[in-house]
């Protein structure tokens, strides 16, 4: 590797670090790709599964996770990761 003294500086500095708008990871334009940002496209719910209308309160009797999942996917850990992946979407574009 040669070391490029008078070469755009753009060039060699160091990529900028973007924040996903989705995610809150940071990204490089560069590391940027159609499966680079996981994510839920709904929201995490609390209801009943077979209620596709009513939102649900756990009662002190239900198990754990009688009522609370992902809408899109059903996932019923706040921290499941993403069941939809797609490019990074940084504060910037607004598409
Ligand atoms: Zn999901
Ligand atoms: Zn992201």
């Amino acid at each position: 590797m040669e070391k490029i003294e008078n070469g755009q500086p753009a060039a060699i500095r160091e990529e900028e670090q973007i924040v996903c708008k989705r995610c809150k990871n940071t990204f490089t334009r560069s590391s940027n790709n159609s499966s680079a940002c996981r994510f839920h496209p709904s929201f995490f719910v609390c209801r009943r599964h077979d209620d596709q209308k009513r939102y649900y309160e756990l009662g002190p009797d239900d198990p754990p996770y009688a009522a609370k999942f992902y809408d899109c996917c059903g996932a019923e850990e706040p921290e499941a990761s993403g069941c939809t992946t797609s490019f990074h979407v940084s504060y910037d574009d607004d598409a």
